[in-house]
């Protein structure tokens, strides 16, 4: 960022300082503080003597300077918890209020900008976590991303939005970042063009994107990325925030007024020009590649025998010693990245055949079934908005189908939110649990809503329909009882859910 930009944002973290500050000594509100930490990625905790910084990483790209950077930055400040986030983020939990504006200074400092991580901004641009190295892709979108990033940050303080603004970028071979249905999402056709979706979003009333472009020219991306901004700006709801997102827009506007107004602005920056992106680098991979190996946690790379390990910390949650390990492991792996995925899951890409199972060693701890890879978001006891507490249901869960192995290899990867605001994207899950309360006879109870059948399968993706609601208690017994009558059928997960739906619907209602 240029040095006006950095004078200007060191001076904002020094003002941020004073109100964390007063915040901690109850001179400040939590909703006024809310909205301010919220625009340095920052938030307080459940707890308001605990905070949360959220390291911005486009792409979750966690290059050997950042894996170092964060490797010390949990020494220094003896952090106790690292939560890989589904916008492909890091957030550093349970900190104390003095240590927030410090480390959101180093942060900058070492080019880690948390500036816009949370509160009404565009927010860390994502991207499909093996984009540049997968095989089948279209092409590599990562030099787009960075891209949007670089502008989105450079004049995010020019305009204020009704709510934040996610935008996603998907290689083409999966759509694990949900490019299809973001505030904006872009999808790599094999021609070296870009789909583009736009308004789509999860939460309460979720919403599949609008295709918008079929064939877009990646040099003009920043025109409809600014086109979307003030898109939003000009017909955003100011008045109500729970109808703020761009996705309520489809409520407001028939699709072709929609069309119609998005175009004329993006054309009207189109005929001013000066946003085009003529110069986009691409990375070359000059690594050779060496051997081979077969695990369910390797993939083969495009690149010749170059390989992608993935590593699954159970719902995201990173051990805090581990950024220390890995970068002592890749201090001898010239070439591999880190690259942090949507669904909680940490790539290491451009190892060879000796690299991948070095690092499949390190992490031998990593989720190993479809059912362990299930994302949760951090949930109440840290969350302010959540009503349950995904991450400990997930453990229970995965603690008591340990207890029976045939089950835990049958059951699919869930999805579990804390509350409506999806941060799990529950909506996806071949089963999702959204956070409830339940009135039994008049007695609140810890509960979830389930969702059965979604898919974020490229070219198949649904949302999930709402079939009951569970007693979080009963959970394990569950995923159990759906395990035994899957293994029962001798079907896959997918076919099970897909042919006896009914009998899936009828087990959840048991339990309902
Ligand atoms: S889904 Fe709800 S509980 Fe979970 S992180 Fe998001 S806001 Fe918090």
């Amino acid at each position: 960022m240029s040095d006006e930009w950095m004078e200007k944002y060191h001076n904002e973290i020094d003002k941020f300082a004073q109100e964390t500050k007063e915040f901690h000594e109850h001179d400040l509100s939590r909703k006024d503080y809310k909205g301010i930490s919220g625009g340095f990625g920052s938030y307080a905790q459940r707890d308001d003597q605990e905070h949360m910084v959220r390291l911005r990483l486009t792409g979750g790209k966690l290059d050997r300077e950042n894996l170092e950077f964060l490797a010390n930055l949990v020494d220094r400040y003896n952090i106790k918890r690292l939560k890989m986030s589904t916008c492909e983020t890091i957030q550093l939990h349970d900190l104390s209020y003095d240590q927030v504006a410090p480390i959101i200074w180093e942060a900058a400092d070492h080019g880690i900008y948390t500036k816009a991580g949370g509160g009404d901004n565009p927010r860390n641009v994502m991207v499909s976590p093996l984009s540049g190295v997968q095989e089948g892709e279209a092409f590599d979108v990562n030099p787009y991303a960075d891209a949007v990033a670089e502008y989105t940050l450079s004049v995010c303080r020019d305009f204020k939005m009704p709510r934040k603004l996610k935008i996603a970028f998907s290689n083409g071979v999966d759509d694990s970042v949900h490019a299809t249905f973001r505030d904006m999402g872009f999808i790599a056709n094999p021609d070296g063009t870009f789909k583009l979706y736009i308004c789509g979003g999860l939460g309460n009333d979720h919403k599949m994107g609008v295709l918008m472009e079929e064939n877009l020219d990646p040099k003009e991306i920043l025109y409809y990325v600014r086109g979307m901004i003030d898109f939003f700006c000009q017909f955003g709801n100011y008045k109500n925030r729970a109808k703020a997102r761009t996705r309520f827009l489809q409520e407001t506007m028939e699709p072709e007024k929609l069309k119609e107004e998005y175009f004329r602005i993006v054309d009207g920056l189109k005929a001013k020009g000066g946003l085009d992106l003529y110069k986009v680098e691409e990375k070359n991979i000059d690594k050779q590649g060496e051997g081979t190996i077969v695990s369910a946690r390797v993939l083969p790379q495009k690149q010749k025998e170059l390989f992608s390990v993935e590593y699954h910390p159970i719902g995201g949650v990173l051990p805090t010693e581990m950024p220390r390990k890995m970068l002592e492991l890749l201090e001898k792996m010239p070439g591999v990245e880190i690259r942090i995925g949507a669904d909680e899951t940490l790539w290491f890409i451009n190892c060879t055949a000796k690299e991948a199972a070095e690092i499949l060693e390190l992490s031998k701890e990593s989720a190993n079934t479809p059912f362990e890879h299930s994302v949760a978001c951090i949930g109440a006891a840290v969350c302010q908005q959540g009503l349950r507490n995904s991450q400990s249901i997930l453990r229970d869960c995965i603690f008591k189908v340990r207890e029976h192995p045939e089950i835990s290899e049958v059951l699919p990867k869930v999805r579990i939110s804390g509350c409506a605001s999806s941060c799990a994207a529950h909506q996806v899950g071949s089963l999702g649990f959204q956070g409830f309360v339940k009135v039994v006879e008049k007695i609140p109870q810890a509960a979830f809503r389930v969702f059965v059948g979604g898919s974020d399968e490229k070219d198949n993706v649904r949302f999930g329909e709402f079939v009951g609601v569970v007693l979080e208690k009963d959970m394990p017994d569950l995923f159990l009882a759906l395990g035994k009558a899957c293994l029962e059928s001798q079907k896959t997960w997918d076919a099970f859910v897909q042919e006896n739906r009914d009998d899936v619907v009828s087990i959840i209602e048991s339990f309902a």
